[in-house]
């Protein structure tokens, strides 16, 4: 199968090359040209890895079944302790999914722990010798469990850059602990914005590219722009539906809605695909924290990235930018060059607004709400209260942005959850009314004493682990010192 880039004018490449490389040559990003046909209804009763390797052999056609297959039972067995895709039911109608249970606690594991699997064979392929250095601004979540997943990973090394304020202090010691001989961490002064453009200078930074090729390294990325971020994604849509369909909840064929809060667009971008794909699925609703402007755009079909800022606490929701909207604009569209003039006016002006036949081929399947720190705080409260459930800021977002819906309750709903409510516990506790103490891992425990709920092991254990780094550097310093790892 071939991948093309949105923008139309990059060669065509095949899955291996589009992970290995990330970006399209002309700044688009990767799509599939056509897609694979999946019988869902052929799964049930199947595994987690068997309904993966259903999913994802059509879309890396290159990779042998053997090697595949092998990938999905290591990567989705033990390191998720028995429950990738965990679903839980909450009400005859609702139910989660909780995605964080892996190995640091937030559903980028799902890719992030197979990605570099992916790398590493797409490496023998090509017959790679140069060491492949990924690069990684994060402001949390994707800098940890990139960590982890690339941790002694042959033929790759890691660095990855964090705002020295700008992210929790659990999230910091995830990363500043991680183990591993061919990684490294660095806290950037300035916000997530400054360590981003460290990093794309260093990208873009044609000196820099052939000083590292002198010393046999390549540079590549790990967000979520790649499309092997985004595939492995597909699967628990699937086994999702699978499971309700095997509980006698559905009947195969009844329409499922799932709700995501969403950041980039690209987990509520593999619902997409997976319902291309042929899964029963009705509605995708994109749920935004108080930086809503996919809800906007959603309603209304103009882009507009010229707003305030809200710092949330959805952290990893936080973003002007959505950049794997890019690809369902190609789909709906189906034009490399309505794509290309909106992106250049987004570059340019900072907005744009699509036709009206894209805009009724997106709301075919999605639907958007936006929920304000009250609300979300709110809904914390009131998913315990009613529910005894416990559930983190940005799942918080989705459940509430659901309950606007109207007929919310009719429809059978899978909503997202993407973090464990142990890593942001300063913010449950104080939804809960609670008081919140200045350590966070007094907090962690004040949340498990409260709800009688254990936090995950890889947390609480987090403050007994030693410190392996603790530079700070400047944002203008970041293409150096990819030189000197
Ligand atoms: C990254 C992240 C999101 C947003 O996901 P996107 O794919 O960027 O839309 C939501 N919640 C959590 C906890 C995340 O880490």
């Amino acid at each position: 199968m071939d991948y093309i880039s949105t923008r139309g004018s990059a060669p065509a490449v095949g899955a291996a090359e589009a992970i290995l490389t990330g970006l399209a040559p002309d700044g688009g990003l990767y799509v599939p040209a056509s897609l694979p046909g999946v019988d869902f209804a052929s799964l049930r009763g199947c595994t987690y890895p068997q309904i993966a390797f259903a999913v994802l052999r059509g879309f890396l056609p290159e990779y042998e079944d053997d090697f595949l297959q092998g990938i999905l039972a290591q990567t989705y067995g033990d390191a998720f302790g028995g429950k990738a895709g965990h679903l839980v039911q909450l009400d005859e109608d609702l139910f989660s999914l909780e995605l964080w249970h892996g190995p640091t606690c937030a559903f980028k594991d799902y890719a992030l722990q197979l990605l570099p699997r992916l790398i590493a064979q797409a490496r023998r392929f090509r017959g790679e010798v140069d060491t492949t250095r990924i690069l990684v601004a994060t402001s949390g979540d994707t800098g940890t469990a990139a960590l982890n997943g690339f941790a002694d990973r042959e033929g790759t090394d890691i660095c990855v850059f964090y705002p020295v304020d700008g992210t929790s202090e659990i999230q910091r010691l995830q990363m500043v602990t991680q183990e591993g001989g061919n990684i490294n961490v660095f806290a950037v002064r300035g916000n997530f914005d400054d360590a981003q453009r460290g990093v794309k200078a260093a990208f873009s930074d044609a000196g820099l590219a052939r000083n590292l090729a002198g010393q046999g390294v390549r540079l590549s990325s790990a967000n979520s722009i790649n499309w092997g971020r985004l595939v492995p994604q597909i699967v628990y849509y699937a086994t999702s539906y699978l499971h309700l369909w095997e509980q006698g909840i559905l009947r195969y064929g009844d329409k499922l809605d799932f709700c995501v809060p969403t950041g980039n667009f690209g987990d509520i971008l593999a619902g997409y695909y997976a319902k291309a794909l042929g899964l029963p699925i009705g509605r995708l609703l994109c749920a935004s924290n108080k930086n809503n402007v996919l809800a906007d755009f959603l309603e209304t079909g103009r882009y507009s990235a010229k707003r305030s800022f809200f710092k949330t606490s959805s952290p990893s929701m936080d973003i002007l930018v959505s950049s794997n909207l890019e690809r369902l604009l190609y789909h709906a569209a189906g034009s490399h060059e309505a794509v290309c003039g909106w992106m250049a006016q987004l570059a340019e002006t900072g907005e744009y607004t699509v036709d009206a036949h894209t805009l009724s081929a997106i709301r075919a399947t999605f639907r958007a709400g936006w929920a304000d720190e009250n609300a979300v705080y709110d809904e914390i409260r009131h998913m315990h209260n009613q529910y005894g459930y416990l559930c983190d800021p940005h799942t918080a977002v989705a459940f509430r942005v659901w309950q606007q819906q109207p007929g919310h309750a009719t429809r059978p709903t899978v909503v997202l959850s993407t973090a464990s409510p142990f890593k942001f516990p300063g913010h449950v506790l104080s939804a809960l009314g609670r008081p919140i103490p200045k350590n966070e891992f007094d907090a962690l425990r004040a949340l498990e004493d409260h709800s009688g709920v254990a936090a995950p092991a890889s947390l609480a254990g987090l403050a007994q682990k030693p410190v392996r780094f603790n530079a700070t550097l400047l944002p203008e310093d970041i293409p150096a010192i990819t030189l000197t790892l």
